[in-house]
């Protein structure tokens, strides 16, 4: 789950680490009311769940209240990266000294959590990391002892030559570390971390990812999510209880299980296809998360086939069977539909399918092959 930035500074705040004045706004006449009150130049900033708003003309300056409405008035309702703005961050206008980079992520390599840091920040850590990758230096942290004050100064100093600014860069690391675990964060990135013309180290941005898997013992972060921010697919799959992402190809898949959906995925590709989507539809035994698993994979435009790729082990190959003949009277479908069932009923399973007139396959390279061919429109 993702945060907002105006969230996200909060709990940074709270945390101890410097951050900017500052409030959110959803009408430009609130955004005049703040700029009044902050009584100086300030930052309009769009509250979106997308990187690179700057870049999109989602942070606008503005020198005035009246100025801070119309900049308002262009910001709120523009869509970046398809995601629609409804509400800003108001924030009193920095001065900005330098830009520098600081995230925590969690490393698959090392299987640790590193912490990260590039003087040049501000820009895509993506983009340094490809072009520059020198310039990012990284600490991996062992989990029994934490980060460790020499790692988060040594980070300090390779981003200000000044001391004390290098030390105030380790604080405020020593402190994200903090929110990072205390959250249940999968991601915490302060993009710029800047200096200003006094010297001051400041969090100008906020982004903080949670993992799910944390959020039921931590409501008061789950308590954040904004649902109106997230892809309606995404909203609907969680609702119904499945585990579904979605992605740019044309080849929908519904699979039982996480690895097998990540193996049907790789095939998909390897066959020259490219999947429209993750879609786990769990271990149960019920037909109606079939039905909607069905319904999320359609309202996609981008779908042209769909591959159904299921290992009846706990799932019971008769109620995915079940599902997809109940979804097909619901849904009109008008698809093409490749299935794909073994294991548990799986002869029951391949009797309803074929009294409803589908055809079912045994074989993954099969089925994936046809549903790559028949996304292609080789009927
Ligand atoms: P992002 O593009 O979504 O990461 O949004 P950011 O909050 O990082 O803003 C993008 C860029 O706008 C920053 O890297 C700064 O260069 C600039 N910016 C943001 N806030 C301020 C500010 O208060 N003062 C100045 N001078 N620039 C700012
Ligand atoms: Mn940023």
């Amino acid at each position: 789950m993702n945060l907002h930035e105006y969230q996200a500074r909060v709990l940074l705040r709270a945390a101890g680490i410097p951050v900017p004045d500052g409030d959110v706004a959803d009408t430009p006449g609130q955004v005049e009311a703040i700029a009044k009150r902050l009584g100086r130049p300030v930052v309009i900033k769009a509250q979106v769940h997308a990187g690179g708003r700057g870049k999109a003309g989602g942070v606008k300056l503005a020198k005035a209240p009246a100025e801070a409405r119309a900049r308002a008035e262009e910001i709120l309702g523009m869509s970046i990266k398809g995601l629609r703005v409804n509400r800003v961050l108001v924030v009193p206008a920095a001065d900005i000294a330098s830009e520098s980079y600081l995230g925590i992520i969690v490393d698959r390599e090392s299987q640790r959590l590193v912490v990260m840091v590039s003087p040049a920040g501000g820009v895509d850590i993506e983009e340094v990391a490809a072009k520059t990758p020198e310039r990012i230096f990284r600490v991996v942290v062992d989990p029994r002892y934490g980060l460790l004050p020499h790692q988060a100064v040594g980070l300090g100093v390779a981003l200000y030559d000044r001391l004390e600014q290098a030390r105030a860069a380790a604080d405020i690391m020593t402190k994200l570390y903090r929110v990072f675990l205390d959250t249940g964060a999968s991601l915490v990135e302060i993009n710029p971390l800047i200096t200003t013309p006094s010297g001051e180290v400041v969090a100008l941005d906020a982004k903080l990812a949670v993992d799910d898997n944390e959020l039921e013992r931590r409501p008061e972060i789950a308590a954040l999510r904004d649902s109106r921010a997230e892809a309606p697919s995404e909203v609907r799959a969680r609702e119904a209880g499945l585990t579904y992402i979605k992605l740019d190809g044309n080849v929908g898949c519904c699979v039982n299980g996480a690895g097998l959906a990540m193996a049907t995925m790789d095939l998909v590709q390897y066959y020259g296809g490219e999947p429209a989507n993750f879609l786990d539809i769990g271990g149960s035994s019920n037909p109606q998360k079939v039905v909607d698993a069905l319904g999320i994979i359609t309202s996609d435009p981008n779908v042209q086939s769909i591959l159904f790729n299921i290992f009846g082990g706990i799932t019971r190959c008769d109620d995915v069977a079940n599902g997809i003949v109940t979804a097909t009277h619901q849904l009109t479908l008008k698809l093409p539909l490749v299935i794909r069932l073994t294991g548990t009923n799986e002869e029951l399973a391949v009797r309803i399918l074929k009294d409803a007139g589908f055809s079912a396959l045994t074989d993954m390279d099969e089925a994936v092959q046809r549903a790559v061919e028949r996304a292609k429109g080789a009927r």
